[in-house]
């Protein structure tokens, strides 16, 4: 067999996440909570599904659930989304920006990521004949130069990918940038951006999330992605949207039909109901603000230097000083050694650039994060 993914094996966070296992090391690596789900949100899935609720959903989605998030971007930026024609549920985020990039994407398109990047982007983007071209984040602050995209950008760039705020540093985009992204699809004609917006609802100190659906030249050639999982605390449902224009929408239902069709009806009912209620959504940045405090002051004490995290649910520290074994390794013997597993973020840039970080999830208890801590503070 030819592989059509022949450098890919399997992602670090399965690999982290069996290693965390394997040593019986504090999970801190991959991104998911390990606190439960809203006993009412369980409640409503177990309801719909006695309601027999069982069979295939209408391929775009729940029309409840489309018809909420609707009302959901209306009062949480002022936004009028058609919930008919601009909403599509998928399986994830995962497939939401599967099915967008393979949308947009022809065999010998550029597509534009920055690195660090999400890992599914650039195999995603090979899959559909597209190339991806790499551009750095600043570092140590994770902005974009907006006049080097300029100068990446060639007559065959299709897409540009950004994610905000941003899995693994925790930076997040200003309105300086997503004006500047405007600028560049209106100068541009034959470019699309693909946003992944799957932690919208969690972000720190007044940093709130600007969506790209709020620039109105931009959202005409838009799809933003977001994600259930991150916003319930329910990663292992695998149900999220993307947003887009009805011409764009029209085209990503044609390979989401062929992909999955559709998601699982009950969850989608449940949420819906669920989304009526603000606090379920409102309170997630102050929860997870908490945490980072939390997992920030354990480790004020070690030798661990903290990177300002913005939003998500990771936290950079950097380990400069502290040993001069590469991120990889480092991960490695932090978990097989200390039993606190985490994340090298340099997996996550084609360079494979070492800057001596590892990303550290603090979606966890607090007795969770302050055991890791004190671990942290020992080294
Ligand atoms: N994008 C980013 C930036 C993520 O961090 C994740 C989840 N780790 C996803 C997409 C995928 O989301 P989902 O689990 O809903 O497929
Ligand atoms: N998004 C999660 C993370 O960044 C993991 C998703 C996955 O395991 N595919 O850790």
């Amino acid at each position: 067999l030819v592989s059509k993914l022949p450098e890919v094996g399997t992602t670090i966070f399965s690999t982290m996440s069996k290693m965390a296992h394997e040593y019986g090391a504090i999970n801190l690596s991959q991104g998911f909570p390990d606190f439960p789900v809203s006993p009412q949100l369980i409640e409503l899935v177990n309801y719909y599904m006695k309601q027999g609720h069982n069979q295939y959903a209408p391929m775009p989605g729940a029309p409840a659930l489309r018809q909420k998030i609707a009302e959901l971007f209306q009062k949480q930026y002022q936004l009028k989304i058609n919930s008919e024609t601009e909403i599509t549920i998928t399986a994830g985020a995962t497939e939401a920006l599967f099915v967008a990039i393979q949308t947009v994407v022809h065999p010998g398109d550029e597509v534009i990521i920055f690195d660090p990047a999400y890992d599914s982007y650039s195999p995603a983007v090979r899959l559909s004949g597209g190339k991806p071209i790499h551009i750095d984040l600043s570092w140590p602050d994770f902005k974009i130069d907006w006049e080097q995209v300029e100068e990446t950008i060639t007559n065959k760039t299709r897409l540009i990918i950004i994610n905000t705020p941003h899995n693994p540093t925790g930076a997040v985009l200003g309105s300086e940038d997503l004006l500047a992204l405007e600028e560049l699809t209106q100068k541009y004609e034959q470019l699309y951006v693909l946003s992944d917006e799957v932690y919208e609802h969690i972000t720190f100190d007044g940093n709130n999330h600007k969506t790209v659906m709020q620039y109105p030249e931009l959202a005409k050639k838009s799809m933003a992605v977001f994600s259930f999982g991150k916003t319930f605390h329910a990663t292992g449902w695998k149900v999220g949207y993307v947003i887009a224009p009805e011409y764009i929408t029209k085209e990503i239902r044609k390979i989401h039909q062929y992909v999955t069709f559709s998601v699982n009806t009950a969850t989608q009912m449940a949420l819906a109901d669920f989304l009526e209620e603000e606090s379920h959504y409102n309170s997630i940045s102050n929860f997870y603000q908490e945490k980072r405090d939390i997992f920030l002051e354990g480790i004020k004490k070690s030798r661990f230097k903290p990177l300002p995290s913005k939003g998500t649910y990771f936290q950079l520290l950097s380990y400069k000083g502290i040993s001069e074994l590469g991120d990889v390794a480092m991960a490695e013997w932090l978990t097989k050694e200390h039993k606190v597993a985490s994340i090298p973020i340099s997996v996550f840039n084609q360079a494979k650039t070492d800057h001596k970080v590892l990303r550290f999830c603090f979606a966890k208890n607090e007795s969770t994060l302050s055991k890791a801590a004190e671990i942290l503070c020992k080294i």
